[in-house]
């Protein structure tokens, strides 16, 4: 069924009671073309990307829990494209260029709104880089615009400009950045898939890998063995654990990242926000919620849940930001795990077995990249190579040396 004004009107007038759901339940096949490990938003775009793409249909999307449990549901739900090296660049602008038409395209409303995304500076040192990420982002066609002390205060006059210790300069905005509601992105992706032919299985948890004379014959999982001629890991989090099912072992961490939901205030924050002198964004959603986040939990685990000291550190950046902020009750928080990579660059490419791939490596960016990063994947995986895209998000590259450090912070997963 297509949503329209006239399916609303239609079944508004039936009580809605005829609307059908968004997807199917199948059974698992014993065998399809391609296989995909994880339901979060990567693998569910990447399944929908692969039938409407490349035409291929006979796909499974296999997801332990249910979808939207990962962390495509527990995101901060930021979008943009300020990224200032080549191997990033192009990729993440793609994904916001697929952004702005998906709604359209999967026919689904995702709540895409482009409100902008501000980072904050607060020296002479930190002006000049973000004026070189501003200039990195022009040369490649995105916009970027470095604003005053005074023009930020136009839009945002509520943030804590003459903090004795990190007084605000200016910014760097992306205008066309902003926020998605991120499980109707989930949802989206799914509807698509399974529209196309795509079985979308959940409660399906992948045990183990089975190779044969170095190539994947299938997987076992809780719901029996499934075969595939093509294996497409894109667990997120998971990826470590997945992987060594192959006998790989990852360059990744895992570690957790907590995120937070205020109680509905009137409209206050116009767009995103985030603070330069420390780890801190903040935006609000469309319900009256500021939707915040910071810096990661600093250990690795699996465990999807943060500590309190965590929680005081968070708050206490976005106090510095905005003292209004210790009059506002937090409703809720909850952490996801982060697939932290060595140089903060996500992988997407083929592996050493012929017929198995790897997405994976998002870290605490991997939301704004799900169109593109599903778009790339099917590209990689129907034509066995990696698109210019993500030409530079090579697994090999830790061993060649050819990293892609935007933050420069080198091999330190808990600090990209
Ligand atoms: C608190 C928080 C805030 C964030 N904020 C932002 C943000 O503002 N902007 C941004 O760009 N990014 C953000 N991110 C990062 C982003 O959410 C992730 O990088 C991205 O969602 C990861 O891809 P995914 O959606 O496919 O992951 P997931 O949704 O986690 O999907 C992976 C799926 O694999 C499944 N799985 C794992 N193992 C198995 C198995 N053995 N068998 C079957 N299924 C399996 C899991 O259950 C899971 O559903 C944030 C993350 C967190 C936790």
């Amino acid at each position: 069924m297509r949503y329209s004004i006239f399916s609303l009107a239609k079944n508004a007038w039936s009580g809605h009671k005829n609307w059908k759901p968004a997807w199917r339940e199948p059974e698992p096949k014993s065998s399809y073309d391609v296989v995909i490990v994880g339901g979060g938003g990567h693998g569910l775009s990447t399944a929908y990307y692969l039938a409407k793409e490349h035409g291929i249909t006979n796909v499974a999307v296999l997801e332990k829990s249910w979808l939207g449990s990962g962390n495509i549901g527990r995101n901060t739900t930021i979008i943009r494209s300020n990224y200032m090296l080549p191997g990033n660049e192009p990729f993440y602008e793609k994904s916001l260029q697929l952004w702005e038409g998906l709604e359209q395209d999967f026919n689904f409303n995702a709540m895409i709104s482009q409100r902008g995304i501000m980072n904050l500076y607060h020296s002479d040192a930190q002006r000049d880089g973000f004026a070189r990420r501003g200039n990195a982002m022009r040369i490649h066609g995105v916009d970027a615009e470095l604003l005053d002390r005074e023009q930020v205060r136009e839009m945002v006059p509520f943030l804590d400009f003459d903090n004795a210790r990190f007084p605000i300069q200016g910014a760097l905005i992306q205008r066309r950045g902003g926020t998605v509601r991120h499980d109707a992105v989930a949802w989206g992706f799914a509807r698509g898939a399974d529209s196309r032919g795509v079985d979308i299985i959940q409660n399906c948890e992948v045990q183990g890998i089975k190779i044969e004379n170095g190539k994947v014959l299938g997987v076992e999982t809780s719901r029996g063995s499934i075969g595939c001629n093509k294996l497409a890991l894109c667990a997120a989090g998971n990826s470590s654990e997945v992987a060594a099912m192959a006998g790989m072992k990852l360059p990744l961490e895992s570690h957790v990242l907590q995120a937070f939901v205020s109680e509905g205030l009137k409209p206050y924050i116009p767009n995103v926000v985030t603070f330069g002198a420390g780890h801190f964004y903040v935006s609000q959603s469309n319900k009256g919620g500021l939707v915040f986040g910071g810096d990661l939990d600093g250990y690795n685990s699996y465990a999807r849940r943060g500590n309190l000291p965590t929680v005081e550190h968070v708050i206490e950046a976005g106090v510095s930001m905005i003292p209004g902020l210790s009059r506002i009750k937090v409703l809720r928080s909850w952490g996801g795990i982060m697939d932290m990579s060595m140089d903060g660059t996500p992988i997407i490419d083929k592996t050493h077995i012929p017929n198995m791939y790897l997405n994976c490596g998002w870290c605490y960016g991997g939301f704004k990249a799900t169109p593109a990063s599903g778009w790339c994947y099917a590209y990689t995986i129907a034509n066995d190579r990696p698109h210019e895209f993500n030409s530079l998000m090579r697994l090999d590259r830790f061993r060649t040396g050819y990293t892609v450090d935007e933050k420069g912070a080198g091999a330190q997963p808990n600090l990209h």
